[in-house]
């Protein structure tokens, strides 16, 4: 077999890898707040949800119903940033919109959050280290390596792509 051929099946193979790795590991649904809408279908389909605390200045926990209703659907949460604005974990510290961010879930959840991933995934290392000694930092690999929704399909990849693979 030409090397080429090697390669085409070595990589063909990695894709298939890929794809059941994505089919096994949990899914994800990413912006998930009271001011984005998000199809019932993909939050049915999600198992863990990554929730913005304080999207255009709408705290979540003010609209405790809201909580309830999250709560209700008995899925893994995690925080997505403070108020998901663009590298708002990239430039300068973070530490307050971090702390704010912990209480306002803590409120309307009742419990702290373990995971944290940043907005587009924009976060400088000293960001990095502060997110890190409070709780687990997921990147670029979890993003891989899982299927990873957006409510309003506004990721980098459609739900349905994300959906067939
Ligand atoms: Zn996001």
């Amino acid at each position: 077999m030409k090397l080429v051929q090697k390669m085409i099946i070595f990589i063909l193979g990695l894709i298939v890898l890929l794809f059941f790795i994505r089919l096994v590991l949990p899914s994800q649904v990413d912006d998930v707040t009271p001011g984005i809408y998000c199809e019932e279908e993909i939050l049915d389909k999600a198992d863990v949800y990554y929730v913005v605390p304080n999207f255009e200045g709408e705290s979540i926990s003010e609209n405790l119903e809201w909580c309830s209703m999250i709560l209700d659907s008995e899925k893994e949460l995690a925080l997505h940033g403070y108020e998901h604005t663009y590298q708002e974990f990239e430039s300068g510290d973070a530490s307050l919109k971090l702390d704010n961010g912990i209480e306002i879930f803590e409120e309307c959840f009742g419990y702290s959050p373990e995971r944290f991933k940043a907005p587009n995934l924009a976060i400088n290392s000293e960001n990095k280290k502060l997110v890190k000694s409070q709780m687990e930092l997921d990147g670029i690999f979890n993003q891989v390596f899982h299927k990873v929704y957006h409510c309003s399909d506004s990721g980098v990849f459609s739900n349905r792509f994300v959906s067939l693979f």
